[in-house]
């Protein structure tokens, strides 16, 4: 571990002389086994998915291909959050059957094959899909199947939040956790892993979920959840007062005060941070350079490197790992330690996670033995 940070150093004095070079930052960091933690796994169904969708059930006739598609979805144009959701709805609302949903499961591993991603947790929202009568426990076993498969055929793991969602309100949210109780006292193994708290930040205090959050920790469930994505600093605080989450989905307000940069370096809680995805609802920074990740980064913040919707961002890790290097001001090093970190934060049990660790590594030496 040193001395791969001893090399890293290596390059990131270069650097200091010579520039970045993110070409060959891509193809290195493109070899490396990563760990994902923050991404609505709707958003990993791709164009050509809602394409035949589309073609299924004629909801926009006049679509013919995939470009015409994303025109129309809006992708990318997004002026704020709430548009991001509502557009994350509209995506949503192509799934209408069981065998539509099984799209979501299947879009899983090629999309952690493209990026090299050996463990990944993910969302599932829940809330639309029940209202339009999808069955909770076919979805789970469906996706459970799915995760499963992806084990058994490439030894990668998975594990899903079922996010309960502060857009559709506190009772909903206990009732879609209700659900969550329900389908894990009928199996003897799954995936699922617990609970996120995401949706329009804005809507609702954390305070109103504190109850479905403390039901989950007695049941023994992992529990996240979204705070400071578009929201001040103060909701952090709140967050972590009220609902003690074991990881911050997003965080980036802190960078507004020094108090808090200061309280969650100490207590080193996880931030799953996804600038691509912040650059577009433009709360906190529109540019990479102006992204407060360098200003966490520096404070000694516990930061890990996510993309949060793939469909909707058109971006992949691999990708999200080049653009932050490129743009940033984080050194070649910074950007090991965030794949590193995003390995330790994960739920992973002790042992795949150490295995993983040093799969990672051992490539990270191999990749840096050809740079320096
Ligand atoms: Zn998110």
């Amino acid at each position: 571990m040193n001395e791969i940070m001893k090399l890293a150093g290596t390059i990131t004095e270069q650097e200091k002389l010579s520039g970045k070079n993110p070409e060959q930052f891509k193809e290195f960091i493109t070899k490396i086994p990563k760990a994902e933690l923050h991404i609505h796994i709707e958003s990993l169904m791709t164009a050509a998915d809602l394409l035949k969708l589309n073609e299924k059930y004629a909801l926009y006739p006049e679509c013919k291909t995939e470009q015409d598609l994303k025109e129309v979805l809006g992708i990318k144009k997004i002026a704020n959050l709430s548009e991001m959701i509502q557009q994350f709805l509209n995506i949503q609302s192509f799934i209408k059957e069981e065998e539509d949903f099984a799209l979501i499961g299947n879009s899983i591993l090629p999309y952690m094959e493209r990026n090299n991603i050996h463990y990944l947790e993910g969302h599932l929202a829940v809330s639309s899909f029940v209202k339009r009568g999808l069955d909770f426990n076919m979805m789970m076993t469906s996706l459970d199947a799915s995760l499963e498969e992806i084990a058994r055929t490439t030894g990668r793991e998975t594990g899903i939040f079922i996010d309960v969602s502060r857009t559709f309100g506190p009772e909903n949210a206990m009732n879609n956790l209700n659900l969550l109780l329900g389908y894990l006292g009928t199996v003897e193994k799954t995936r699922i892993l617990g609970i996120g708290l995401g949706g329009a930040e804005k809507s609702g205090l954390p305070e109103t979920y504190k109850e479905v959050f403390a039901k989950a920790t007695a049941a023994g469930l992992h529990y996240v959840a979204h705070a400071g994505e578009e929201t001040p600093y103060t909701q952090i605080y709140e967050t972590l007062e009220f609902l003690n989450p074991e990881r911050i989905g997003h965080g980036v307000s802190a960078f507004q005060n020094e108090q808090i940069m200061e309280d969650l370096a100490e207590s080193q809680i996880p931030l799953e941070i996804c600038p691509t995805s912040n650059l577009l609802t433009k709360t906190f920074a529109t540019k990479m350079e102006n992204h407060p990740i360098s200003t966490l980064m520096e404070k000694g913040v516990f930061l890990t490197l996510n993309t949060d919707d793939p469909l909707l961002f058109e971006v992949e890790l691999n990708q999200e790992y080049v653009d932050v290097y490129r743009g940033s001001s984080l050194s070649f090093s910074d950007m090991l330690t965030l794949l590193l970190n995003t390995i330790r934060a994960s739920f992973l049990n002790n042992a795949p996670k150490a295995k993983l660790l040093s799969k990672a590594e051992k490539a990270i030496q191999a990749g840096l033995a050809d740079l320096v």
